[in-house]
């Protein structure tokens, strides 16, 4: 191998082993350390991170990069050598233009003003956290103008998530989508009494929630070899190499669905980072695309597939098996509706399918609204309240279930929130391509084999780790940019047979 190259991706690795080991870390944190660990932690980690962001801005690494790219000599544009000098000098470049006083502002003022949103939250006191909220959107405006951009200011923001994504090009996605949704909710909220989930709100066992979590976990395709699965309050996935990947649930010894879905979806997080392939497992290459993509995946295995009739075909009788005395007299028909119950919520996180992007874009919404100063950070709750009212038809009784319900803000985080959607929208158009390619797939799930299409998903997108942006990956894999057609008609086909809307 050329010697700069090899020099560069020898540093390049070292970062890398750094990000892994504070991955480490912060798993442990969430799964294992008491509370008393949390000083020591938070210098730990504090280190790590510094050490780990030098050697990734130092010149050094800049002046690898020069050299190594005239190593290259006209080798493919998608070769990992040539993907890695475009992703990492992305990466140094975008983290020079932020200066470190800027940095070190933002994360003193994620502190502050995550403190200041628990109190407000729990006192419903929405004045108390303007101030933080108004300084989040100013610190914002700043990155922003230091990174740079062509449409409008919230791009710069949502490329940080969603490398190369356009504002104008999601904006227009969610317009189309909304149209559809708002009318969809309506029509679902007169036939509400179609469908019901109190047998899912029953006494199930937690330990045999577990167990049966995991079994439809490993049929799908996660490697409990290469992974495992633990505790928390908020669960998430995390991965030390592709070899090692951690992901977490929690239980509710009277509600089947929380464990169940949240173990589904972290195991499609995981699936992803299991499926990175050999040769970029290890380097700046060797994780998902961007939060979207990865996204897709938790969205994908949790929903289409692991709330699909076909899927239940083959594993409701096992569940009955599992829980004899709660589902055994329950049909599959009335346990596939209470899987799928649309029910218009105050709380993002506890929304259905066809709510939940409503949730999203009405944050979108307000984020570019606030950064661009078109509503002013005081009329907030009252805008927070009225799209409420117009997307889902219900009105939050106070700000705390309004405004202040998410962290996101507090932490400085704008931009992120439509990920979310950019997600479950993709899961949509994934799917339909893969089932262009193997018609058989439903088939396949029915009989309790996803092989097919997990294998499609890793040829298709996992392997490629980070080497394209999302919408190259997305139109490399299906044909097309990212689209909400599949979506619509996914939603519409399943909610409108459930909520008999199609007749
Ligand atoms: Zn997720």
């Amino acid at each position: 191998m050329a010697e700069s190259m090899s020099r560069l991706k020898e540093r390049l690795n070292d970062v890398s082993r750094l990000q892994q080991a504070l991955a480490v870390l912060g798993w442990d944190q969430q799964v294992y350390m008491p509370p008393g660990g949390a000083e020591s932690r938070a210098e730990q980690i504090g280190t790590l991170d510094r050490m780990a962001h030098e050697m990734l801005i130092a010149d050094e690494t800049g002046e690898l990069i020069e050299a190594a790219r005239s190593e290259l000599n006209g080798s493919a544009p998608d070769s990992d050598e040539a993907s890695l000098i475009r992703v990492v000098n992305r990466d140094y470049e975008q983290s020079k233009k932020i200066p470190a006083e800027l940095v070190r502002e933002m994360s003193q003022h994620a502190v502050l003003a995550q403190q200041a949103w628990v109190k407000a939250r729990a006192e419903n006191d929405f004045a108390a956290f303007a101030p933080y909220l108004s300084k989040t959107i100013d610190l914002s405006r700043r990155v922003a103008d230091y990174l740079g951009y062509e449409g409008e200011r919230y791009d710069a923001l949502l490329d940080l998530f969603e490398p190369g994504m356009k504002t104008a090009h999601v904006a227009a996605i969610f317009a189309d989508l909304k149209a559809e949704l708002v009318p969809l909710v309506a029509a679902i909220a007169e036939r509400a009494d179609r469908v019901s989930d109190a047998v899912v709100h029953q006494s199930f066992d937690e330990a045999k929630q577990e167990e049966f979590g995991k079994a439809m976990a490993a049929a799908f395709g996660f490697d409990f070899t290469r992974g495992r699965l633990d505790r928390t309050v908020h669960p998430f996935a995390t991965g030390f190499s592709r070899n090692d990947v951690r992901i977490t649930t929690r239980y509710d010894p009277n509600f089947l669905n929380p464990s169940l879905f949240s173990t589904l979806h972290e195991a499609g997080h995981g699936m992803y980072e299991q499926g990175i392939g050999e040769t970029l497992d290890g380097t700046m290459l060797g994780n998902g695309a961007s939060l979207g993509v990865h996204e897709s995946q938790s969205r994908l295995w949790e929903n289409i597939v692991g709330r699909g009739r076909d899927t239940w075909q083959h594993f409701y009788p096992r569940l009955q098996e599992t829980f004899p005395e709660q589902l055994g007299n329950v049909d599959l028909d009335t346990f596939y509706g209470a899987i799928n119950r649309v029910h218009p919520s105050l709380i993002r996180v506890e929304a259905d399918e066809v709510t939940y992007n409503l949730h999203i874009m009405l944050r979108f919404e307000m984020e570019r609204e606030l950064l661009d100063g078109k509503l002013a950070v005081e009329d907030a709750p009252e805008a927070w309240n009225e799209k409420m009212r117009a997307y889902l038809g219900i009105t939050p009784p106070n700000d705390a279930e309004g405004v202040l319900q998410d962290v996101h803000w507090s932490g400085g985080m704008m931009g992120y929130f439509p990920t979310y959607s950019i997600g479950t929208i993709l899961s949509a158009q994934l799917f339909d391509a893969a089932m262009r390619a193997h018609p058989n797939i439903p088939e396949e799930m029915r009989s309790g084999r996803f092989d097919t299409l997990h294998g499609w998903l890793v040829e298709n997108v996992y392997r490629h780790g980070r080497k394209f942006e999302p919408n190259e990956l997305i139109t490399r894999a299906t044909g097309e940019p990212l689209q909400s057609r599949s979506y619509v008609v996914y939603l519409k086909g399943k909610f409108g047979e459930l909520y008999g809307l199609n007749s």
